[in-house]
């Protein structure tokens, strides 16, 4: 039950140990941003200590694709965790990975003949980069170890991951000295669903020409940039880099963390383009959101290549690879997707996005609004105060934290239209007071 919104007591949301010893992200441990006490979260529903409701709006940065505490994944890690909850993939394998192995095939292209497991998105970034450099070390040609990748990109917050992170959002001026040099090209112009530039492609063909004897991958979120700047570009601009790639024998990793498991409308945001990658990484929605997984997949021919040439082994091997847990929470997870009628509820979903948050585009505060399948987004003019937009949102019963001039949503599929239209006019109302 929502308590009157003013009988909120902010500050007492916030535990005391929590502010006074637990970091959180991104935030300064002496002066931190509000972090509003969770008591627990079923369905779209994020229920706060004090029993204030707020519809999610973020899924969980991506996540929660079915929501909180789903019957289906309840069961699924109930049954695995009185089987066993881990034990290490090296020279021992279990049915969770091996179900989820198989699922994953069932939903990607042939192609795709190896799953690697990890733990985390930024870790599956590191496993992808290292696969494309011990390629081209395979082949023999252990020069190849450098990475191009567009701006606006967000690979993860790891070493390698960091270093083909936007060099501004991801504070390259911090770690520049300490972290690999990368090539950076302009991400592309062209909008989705807008006129392709052929313009859009020149620098990644020139940086291809002049270091493709050092160019190991090019790296890149397909279609959807997320944490780097939410943006939504031409499909167009994947086909093209590919087969430029091709051309210069250089590897392509599409990192669909965020966008797979049908966030964009697309069961992965590379079939806008009809471009498969050498390498693909995965994650975040994988689980549904219930733990921290992630799989690098990839084609015979890198596998091959690496397999085949010395070490005869992929040099890479996480403690807690193949999760019993999370790999059964994750095949769950999956089927339960693949049974949701996710297209019809991606589609309806956008849709009410784009007629809601329309009028958003006429205040002087706001730059652009844009959505594409689940996610929307309203762009300001102005970088925005987050911690009284969030007050703000929660004061209204939403769950929405927005950064930079990015106001913007992504909730879980299984969000009624009358939850939505609660979210889509609570970023209209802080917006405008903004
Ligand atoms: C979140 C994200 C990552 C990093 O995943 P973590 O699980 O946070 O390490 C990598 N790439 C993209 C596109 C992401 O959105």
């Amino acid at each position: 039950m929502r308590r009157d919104m003013k009988s909120i007591d902010f500050n007492g949301l916030m535990d005391e140990f929590d502010r006074n010893h637990l970091w959180h992200p991104y935030t300064s441990a002496y002066n931190p941003l509000p972090s509003y006490k969770v008591r627990e979260a079923h369905g779209c529903r994020i229920v706060l200590e004090d029993g204030t409701e707020l519809i999610e709006g973020m899924s969980s940065w991506w996540c929660a694709v079915h929501g909180y505490n789903h019957p289906t994944l309840n069961e699924a890690l109930r049954n695995q965790v009185e089987k066993m909850s881990h034990v290490m993939f090296g020279g021992l394998t279990h049915e969770p990975a091996v179900r989820l192995g198989k699922t994953l095939r069932e939903i990607l292209p042939d192609e795709f003949t190896h799953s690697f497991y990890a733990d985390s998105g930024s870790v599956a970034t590191e496993v992808a980069m290292k696969m494309a450099v011990q390629y081209h070390y395979a082949a023999g040609m252990s020069c190849r170890t450098d990475f191009v990748t567009i701006r606006s990109g967000y690979h993860g917050d790891t070493w390698n991951a960091m270093s083909v992170c936007d060099p501004v959002t991801g504070m390259h001026s911090i770690f520049g000295p300490a972290l690999p040099r990368r090539h950076f090209v302009p991400s592309p112009e062209s909008r989705f669903g807008g006129e392709w530039k052929q313009d859009d492609i020149k620098p990644l063909e020139e940086v291809l020409e002049r270091h493709h004897d050092t160019m190991a991958a090019l790296i890149l979120e397909p279609v959807v940039q997320g944490a780097g700047g939410m943006r939504f570009y031409h499909p167009e601009y994947l086909r093209q880099a590919a087969a430029l790639c091709r051309r210069y024998g250089v590897l392509v990793i599409f990192d669909e963390i965020a966008t797979g498991f049908g966030r964009t409308g697309r069961l992965f945001a590379w079939e806008h383009a009809g471009v498969k990658p050498d390498i693909m990484c995965i994650g975040k929605a994988l689980t549904g959101g219930y733990m921290t997984l992630s799989a690098v997949l990839t084609t015979d021919m890198v596998a091959k290549m690496i397999s085949d040439n010395p070490p005869y082994a992929f040099m890479h091997g996480p403690t807690f690879m193949g999760n019993p847990l999370a790999c059964a929470v994750a095949d769950a997870s999956v089927r339960l997707l693949l049974s949701s009628g996710w297209q019809e509820k991606v589609k309806s979903i956008e849709s009410q996005m784009k007629r809601e948050l329309a009028p958003a585009a006429d205040m002087p505060q706001v730059e652009d609004v844009r959505v594409l399948g689940a996610i929307g987004v309203i762009q300001t003019k102005k970088p925005v105060d987050m911690a009284v937009m969030q007050r703000r949102f929660v004061e209204l019963g939403v769950w929405v934290r927005p950064f930079g001039r990015l106001v913007y949503i992504m909730p879980p599929f299984i969000i009624s239209p009358e939850e939505l239209s609660v979210l889509t006019s609570a970023l209209l109302t802080v917006t405008a007071e903004s």
